[in-house]
């Protein structure tokens, strides 16, 4: 059985912030699968250089939108741990993933030895 690093108190906080950043989330994702951008309008009037800029802004809206969808996973998963008594868990170690960490990504999955070693075998970097 893992060792539990976090106060009540502590994952109470946590999933004040969970909770949070779920309902931030859920709007943003709204607004971007919604969008309704006035460039857009007009874009069929311009030139072959706007539609290339044009493409790059769907695309991103696109990334922008698969990566909260992905976010939105991790925080219900994450709040669902937080009820059944797993939360702050390393899901590759099961350490304890510690508050620190929680309060910077309250979503993570895995302590931060283990998204380290994760990363560097998948050679992604996060950038974070
Ligand atoms: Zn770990």
């Amino acid at each position: 059985m893992a060792q539990f690093a976090l106060t009540s108190a502590q994952i109470e906080d946590l999933k004040q912030l969970l909770q949070d950043r779920k309902r931030l989330l859920k709007v943003t994702l709204n607004a971007e699968l919604h969008v309704e951008d006035p460039t857009h309008a007009s874009i069929t009037a311009r030139s072959d250089a706007d539609w290339t800029t044009a493409d790059v802004d769907a695309d991103t809206l696109i990334a922008n939108a698969e990566r909260h969808s992905v976010a939105l996973l991790d925080i219900t998963a994450a709040l669902e741990k937080v009820s059944d008594g797993c939360y702050g868990v390393c899901e590759a170690c099961g350490e304890a993933i510690g508050y620190a960490r929680l309060l910077a990504y309250p979503s993570a999955r895995r302590c931060l030895a283990c998204q380290r070693s994760a990363e560097t075998r998948s050679g992604m970097k996060s950038g974070s």
